[in-house]
């Protein structure tokens, strides 16, 4: 599908012809492990074994790389996979990244407590700081920056174009986590970047029924790489799998509209509330990543951050005191979700210069009906 059809009309078609045999709209759940050969070697298609390629997860792949108008896609098991054969790919040991010093946590612990075993050291740097990342730049050793943006939970603001032309001057690769904007709100490859990975276990899936990841590259050398290191480690996604993620995109870009509408409405009522004493959101004039992220970005997200006046136990009494937004890990989802980032998501980053403030509360911000959040908010906060 050619790069000028829109993007639902990628979402609902790239990689999804009607089924050739039987003319199924939407592409099959293959279940299963291996392929006939018509005469060894005479393979239908190029599909020889399931962890290889698989016509449900070349669908999806497909459609990823569409969306995000790369060359190529890759499904994998979670995002944290998709990141750990991402970094098997292109790292050795002595290999050196910068990654933001407000990283997911998983991703952090990814690196401090796996890769770092194997040589691969990572640098924790403010991305919002330029010169921070240029200092922190080893030229001839960084293999690459590890780009999120926005930032969990703290949604801080990263110039993609600007950190691209940083790290190729250093010969170095730029990877963007696009997790939390999707395909939709942010598109890194036309930016600048050389990788976009994504948790499709959040917005791409979209349904919190579903945990997963993808790549997608455009450089065709890379692709290769990448395609074999997804085949030679394994850590593809399956068949049901894909074909949820699939399903869940056709929608993306509806829900997301829904969600930052619904976003924009929570931001402004907390930022009114005196029991709240920031509230952080792109989309927020206070936020001092707003012109930017109204450059790269199509609108604000659904995720929306704040930290509550009195203190880390009223923040614990909130999260637990709403009823229509649930109290959980993970977002992007069509439902409201309430966390607590210090004692939850982030643990795992607690003593480290990635802690979160204790008074901090994230919401992903659902499709529900606007009123209804609203009201929740108020009563959890008097
Ligand atoms: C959830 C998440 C991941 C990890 O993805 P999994 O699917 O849970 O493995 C990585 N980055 C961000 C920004 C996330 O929110």
């Amino acid at each position: 599908m050619s790069d000028t059809t829109g993007f639902s009309t990628r979402a609902i078609h790239a990689g999804q012809q009607p089924d050739p045999t039987t003319g199924a709209v939407v592409p099959p759940i293959y279940a299963t492990s291996t392929y006939a050969q018509d005469g060894v070697g005479g393979l239908r298609n190029g599909y020889e074994y399931s962890r290889s390629a698989n016509p449900t997860r070349t669908a999806l792949e497909e459609c990823l790389a569409s969306l995000e108008g790369g060359s190529r896609g890759f499904a994998f098991a979670s995002g944290l996979a998709a990141e750990d054969t991402l970094l098997r790919t292109i790292c050795r040991p002595g290999s050196h990244l910068v990654i933001p010093n407000d990283a997911y946590g998983g991703t952090f612990r990814l690196f401090a407590k796996v890769h770092a075993r194997w040589g691969v050291q990572a640098t924790p740097v403010p991305l919002t700081d330029l010169a921070a990342v240029e200092a922190a730049l080893r030229p001839g050793e960084t293999t690459a920056i590890w780009v999120e943006t926005p930032t969990n939970p703290l949604l801080a603001v990263a110039d993609i174009a600007a950190l691209a032309a940083i790290a190729h001057d250093a010969g170095a690769l730029v990877i963007v986590d696009n997790t939390f904007a999707s395909p939709y709100l942010q598109q890194p490859l036309a930016l600048g970047a050389d990788v976009v990975m994504h948790s499709t276990t959040k917005y791409c899936g979209g349904h919190s029924d579903v945990v997963g990841g993808a790549l997608v590259v455009d450089d065709p050398d890379l692709a290769e790489k990448v395609a074999f290191h997804q085949n030679a480690i394994g850590a593809v996604a399956g068949p049901f799998d894909c074909w949820l993620v699939l399903r869940g995109l056709k929608t993306l870009a509806v829900r997301m509209d829904r969600h930052c509408d619904n976003a924009e409405r929570v931001a402004a009522f907390l930022s009114d509330h005196a029991g709240v004493s920031e509230t952080i959101y792109p989309g927020l004039d206070s936020h001092p990543g707003r012109e930017l992220a109204a450059r790269q970005m199509r609108r604000f997200g659904g995720m929306v951050s704040f930290r509550v006046a009195a203190g880390e136990q009223h923040a614990l009494d909130v999260c637990a005191r709403t009823r229509v937004f649930t109290l959980g890990e993970s977002l992007g989802g069509v439902e409201s979700l309430i966390e607590h980032p210090g004692r939850m998501t982030h643990a795992s980053v607690a003593g480290t210069e990635l802690e979160v403030p204790a008074d901090l509360v994230r919401l992903s911000v659902g499709i529900e009906d606007v009123e209804d959040l609203l009201a929740d908010l108020g009563q959890a906060l008097d």
